[in-house]
């Protein structure tokens, strides 16, 4: 470019030649504002569950307890647009993931279980369904099984999110790049150990017939090669970061390196569905620790594809959200009792301190406990695991008799009583144990971002990608 615009306009042209150059010029920028109009790559980061509550959380943690910035506050937020998605369903105000998900891969409102099937019945390609008819590579990653909810919308068309075997049925088909998570159990035929079906093909044959490589633990990620990449890492869902064994199962963070290795090999571009399910999980249990190190984990991910748009500024998208929030969670300011004379008390950084001490999740110390705990056994349980922590006699009586503390979804009450002590010691109150219709928030930067500012409808994610895609018609 250089080479050419100097000597013109040194030189004096004619009108007639300043004509033509304006209109070349034009022309190249015309070409580069569509190019610019067109991730190549894009990351698209889901905190199932997720918050702006529980996000602050975790954001005042790092900063408190580790001194450490946090990607998606201090960089993408920053130098990016920020909006807010509507989470209802078309059939309730407060959704699940199916719906939601649907709603952000197929850009319509589903009813609550269905996955990539819209409220009138019909199916429309997903975002990821189109990337892939434009060659560019496609990959699911998350801490949930690989055909949960959330990930299955984007590559399969279903009305009931639990028919897995119809959704593997979808990803032989759909054949994404990459497949990365937990739930071995429905990939292993009836009667292997870890199997949790019926009856069904060996679906780890399948998937390695059609070219994928697979690998079962954390060294074989490391090392795997091919065309095509299949990661099964747990049995079910993947273990939360405070009980992970780490020499074995990789972590969000593993899974996305080795998704961005793994895609960048050439230049076709791909769209990355990337999730962490246990922010989710960590909300129906009431477990802020859990929370806090889950986001702590997606935040990290998100700071690798922060790195990789660096390098790739004008060809990459990085969107962040949620599909819907788990738990309503929250620091309170509030009276230390129940009397309403009592003093208050506000939520402090020793409260983060407090959170950091927590050495195991909820679900582990639930587990532990057994469905009936005994006196001694939670006795022993707050002097080795909640350690500075306090009791208080109406808790344990109802941790004694495992009496659920309020209407929860997927209920554990020892798991939920845990939550409700943890929350008097640290201030940190959940308002459910289930799902919220609260917006979410959508952090976007790189090529496109601005599309996603505002207040907008969660269908309006999946209709800019389309946009921006180029198939914004197409069925
Ligand atoms: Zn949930």
């Amino acid at each position: 470019m250089h080479h050419l615009r100097n000597p013109l306009t040194r030189r004096a042209v004619s009108s007639r030649r300043a004509v033509i150059v304006a209109a070349a010029l034009a022309l190249v920028s015309a070409a580069t504002a569509l190019a610019e109009d067109a991730p190549k790559y894009i990351f698209i980061f889901l905190a199932d569950g997720g918050s702006a509550g529980g996000m602050e959380i975790a954001r005042s943690f790092n900063r408190v307890v580790h001194g450490e910035a946090f990607t998606i506050t201090d960089k993408v937020m920053r130098d990016g647009s920020l909006g807010l998605l509507t989470t209802h369903a078309a059939d309730s105000l407060t959704t699940d993931s199916a719906a939601a998900a649907t709603a952000l891969a197929a850009g319509c409102k589903a009813n609550i279980g269905a996955v990539g099937v819209c409220a009138d019945g019909h199916t429309s390609k997903t975002v990821m369904e189109r990337a892939r008819e434009k060659g560019m590579r496609a990959a699911l990653v998350t801490t949930s099984t690989v055909y949960d909810a959330s990930p299955a919308a984007f590559l399969s068309h279903l009305s009931n999110r639990k028919d897995f075997e119809s959704i593997l049925d979808q990803y032989l088909r759909a054949a994404p790049d990459l497949i990365l998570g937990g739930g071995r159990e429905q990939f292993l035929p009836a009667g292997r150990p870890e199997s949790a079906r019926k009856g069904g093909k060996d679906r780890l044959a399948e998937f390695t017939a059609r070219g994928y490589a697979y690998a079962s633990d954390k060294a074989g990620l490391a090392k795997a090669s091919g065309a095509k990449l299949l990661g099964l890492f747990t049995p079910g869902e993947m273990n939360f970061d405070l009980d992970r064994d780490v020499n074995k199962e990789p972590s969000l963070v593993e899974m996305t390196r080795a998704a961005i290795r793994f895609l960048g090999r050439d230049d076709r571009g791909f769209m990355a569905f990337i999730e962490n399910e246990n922010t989710d999980s960590a909300g129906h249990l009431t477990d802020v620790a859990s929370m806090v190190q889950a986001y702590r984990d997606f935040d990290r991910a998100v700071a690798l594809a922060y790195e990789f748009y660096v390098i790739h500024r004008r060809e990459t998208l990085i969107l962040v959200t949620s599909d819907h929030d788990s738990g309503g969670v929250g620091f309170t300011l509030a009276l230390q009792d129940l009397r309403p004379d009592a003093k208050r008390v506000a939520a402090n950084e020793e409260d983060l301190k407090k959170i950091a001490s927590i050495p195991i999740s909820l679900r582990k110390a639930a587990a532990l406990l057994g469905p009936r705990p005994t006196a001694e056994a939670v006795d022993r349980m707050m002097h080795d695991v909640f350690k500075g922590f306090r009791l208080a006699p109406d808790l344990k009586k109802m941790l004694l008799a495992a009496q659920p503390p309020a209407r929860n979804l997927y209920t554990d009450p020892v798991a939920n009583i845990l939550g409700l002590m943890v929350a008097n010691n640290t201030q940190v109150y959940w308002g459910s144990g289930g799902h919220t219709h609260q917006p979410v928030f959508v952090a976007a930067l790189g090529v496109g971002a601005e599309r996603f500012r505002g207040y907008q409808d969660n269908t309006d994610f999946a209709k800019h990608l389309f946009s921006l895609l180029g198939t914004p018609n197409s069925k």
